[in-house]
């Protein structure tokens, strides 16, 4: 029987690898907060947040189709799968800004595809990310290493949400984006731990 409380949301994932403190300040701190790039965000997805179906050029084509893992423990909604000429699933995610650092929408896009092979009993060998900004896709490819990371990035999450620390800030070019930068505080954070770490120096802090 399938533990509800085990399983890890995709967008948890995503959130994950791009910075374990946003996953934790958002999944376990319930915190939320609005800038450019998450409003951006939503009006990306007014269109395929809504479940429906369609044909496009003689390919049938969902949006907000529901996903689960029972293998993998995992949940969550894709925005589109394409379903090409012989039937395999091409799952699409829309994103409004550029590429994210550490490959963080590839490795949500494969826990789809992980998910969709699960369902279906299909190859799902490859799917694309659409940059709303750029209007352009960006194919991903769901190699062993991909597929890999993805058991482990929700192996990572089970045991934060179970210890319930609140990771470092990662403090570089990716709080830049983030819209928790106001509630986190990565860069003071930062130099608190490092003073506190000179004043004590049989502290061991882990770098973000
Ligand atoms: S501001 Fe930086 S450290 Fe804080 S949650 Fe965002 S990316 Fe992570």
């Amino acid at each position: 029987m399938p533990d509800p409380d085990r399983y890890v949301l995709i967008s948890a994932l995503q959130h994950y690898a791009y910075c374990p403190r946003q996953f934790a300040l958002i999944h376990i701190e319930q915190t939320f907060e609005e800038n450019l790039y998450t409003l951006r965000g939503q009006r990306v997805h007014e269109k395929v947040n809504i479940p429906e179906n369609e044909r496009i050029a003689g390919i049938r084509v969902e949006r907000a189709l529901p996903l689960w893992s029972h293998r993998l423990e995992l949940t969550g909604i894709a925005d589109v799968v394409e379903f090409l000429a012989d039937g395999t699933p091409y799952p699409v995610e829309y994103k409004s800004g550029s590429r994210k650092p550490r490959d963080a929408d590839d490795l949500q896009l494969c826990a789809q595809a992980l998910c969709l092979e699960e369902m279906l009993n299909r190859a799902v060998p490859a799917g694309a990310i659409f940059h709303a900004a750029s209007k352009r896709r960006r194919e991903v490819q769901f190699d062993d290493e991909l597929r890999s990371r993805v058991s482990e990035t929700a192996q990572h999450i089970r045991q934060l949400i179970l210890t319930g620390i609140l990771p470092h800030p990662v403090a570089d070019e990716r709080c830049r984006d983030c819209s928790l930068i106001e509630t986190c505080m990565p860069h003071a954070v930062r130099d608190f731990h490092r003073s506190s770490q000179l004043n004590n120096p049989f502290l061991v802090l882990e770098d973000g």
